[in-house]
């Protein structure tokens, strides 16, 4: 049997939870329900007893058996009044089974003492005892296991009381006992199904509160998963720089908003110099390190609205929006010196890194980004044939097909 069906299950004959913690959770739930039922009825219950004084009166006249009855009574009344009060107010959120359990015994008690103080009452008292015992079983709020030995305590005191303070016939006295019976087994029942009716709701209730939950779990994990996808789709795995496509996505876009406002818009072509020599007297695992850092140096650099990505091999991408080819410069000299300053391994201090930057920039509205990489590409190489370790500008307007001359270097 599955674990929840197994914690679920209700007890044929208590009509409790198997599983003790789960129906200690149940009684926790319903507490406040309970003790406010419980006050209000055993009120209610209590005032009914006192309130038959006043037959006592008309049957008794003022005679000390009335006193007696009276006083009787008042006990039992100023008792589970008592009771019903520290219930109601004075347990705060605490459940003392025995609490609840004793205005039953006391009721029961009162109940049956008029027996042997007004003996004559026997007819009616047998009326009272099955109402007594239905109000046990159903308005007074209680486990059943209490109900039933409490209605047990009061149907076999009152037969006692009935045998041994008036004189009934024994056929009188079976008729009582299945009468009395009748009202246990029909109170019985009845809470029985309720207490069992009750639990299998409470249980319901948690099953499709378990299943939000595991529902709220699965949206978190593919949520997870998705976001994981997405950088596995749109960043470079060694550097987790943008990846070329997505780079292309996100600078195609800028771009378009560049032209869209006015605005001038600068890209540079970034490669590391002399990468093959490091891998080769390091390995491949130190080149794969510098790489990083390179990667790392030049995203420092850059402001929140540039967009860096991994072109491919030791080739970087940058997009600089409402970037002019001025300050486009002092971005690439920025970003050449933070590589010459990067602090390395030990055993590569004799290393000393270098990139070469190209720069194209456009305030052409018909410039695609294909022809601003095309002529950023072509800066780098002539970078690279003046030496390497540089920044070179293209500063003329770009337009779709043609490509620039004027060009400056710095080194
Ligand atoms: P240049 O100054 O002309 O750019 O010289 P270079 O040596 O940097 O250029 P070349 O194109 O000759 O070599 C690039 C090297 O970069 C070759 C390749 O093995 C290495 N490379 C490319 N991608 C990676 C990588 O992810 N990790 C490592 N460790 N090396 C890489
Ligand atoms: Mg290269
Ligand atoms: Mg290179």
């Amino acid at each position: 049997m599955p674990l929840q069906k197994k914690r679920n299950q209700v007890h044929w004959l208590t009509g409790q939870f198997c599983d003790a913690g789960r129906e200690s959770m149940y009684r926790q739930s319903i507490q406040e329900n309970v003790r406010l039922e419980f006050s209000r009825a055993l009120s209610v219950a209590t005032l009914v007893f006192g309130m038959f004084a006043i037959s006592d009166y008309y049957l008794l006249g003022l005679t000390s058996e009335f006193y007696l009855l009276l006083s009787m009574r008042a006990v039992v009344v100023s008792l589970c009044l008592l009771i019903a009060l520290i219930v109601r107010y004075g347990l705060g959120h605490s459940y003392r089974p025995w609490l609840h359990a004793l205005p039953l015994w006391i009721l029961a008690t009162g109940i049956i003492l008029i027996i042997p103080l007004r003996p004559d009452s026997l007819p009616t008292q047998i009326t009272a005892v099955v109402v007594a015992t239905m109000a046990f079983y159903l308005l007074i709020p209680n486990l059943l296991t209490v109900v039933v030995f409490a209605s047990l305590y009061l149907n076999i005191g009152f037969l006692v009381a009935a045998v041994l303070f008036t004189e009934i016939a024994l056929i009188t006295a079976l008729r009582i006992v299945l009468l009395l019976i009748m009202g246990i087994v029909v109170g019985f029942f009845a809470l029985l199904r309720l207490e069992i009716l009750q639990r299998k709701q409470y249980a319901l209730l948690h099953e499709e509160r378990d299943y939000n939950h595991q529902l709220h779990a699965e949206i978190a994990h593919r949520k997870s998963l998705e976001a994981q996808l997405r950088v596995v789709a749109e960043r470079d795995a060694l550097t987790s720089l943008n990846n070329r496509g997505h780079f292309m996505k996100l600078a195609e876009e800028l771009l378009q908003r560049s032209q869209s406002e006015k605005m001038p818009f600068s890209l540079f072509m970034i490669d590391v110099d002399h990468f093959k020599r490091i891998n080769d007297t390091w390995g491949h695992s130190h080149g794969d390190w510098v790489l990083i850092k390179i990667a790392e140096a030049c995203a420092a650099s850059l402001r929140p609205s540039d967009v860096i990505g991994r072109f491919g091999g030791e080739e970087f991408v940058v997009a600089l929006p409402n970037t002019n080819p001025n300050d486009a410069q002092i971005i690439a000299e920025r970003l050449k010196k933070k590589v010459a300053e990067l602090p390395l391994k030990e055993e590569m201090s004799e290393l000393s890194p270098s990139v070469t930057i190209g720069v194209a920039a456009t305030n052409s509205g018909e410039v695609d980004l294909d022809s601003l990489i095309t002529r950023a590409d072509q800066m780098l190489y002539a970078g690279k044939r003046g030496g390497r370790n540089q920044v070179v500008v293209c500063r003329d307007a770009i337009k779709e097909g043609e490509g620039g001359d004027a060009y400056n270097h710095t080194q």
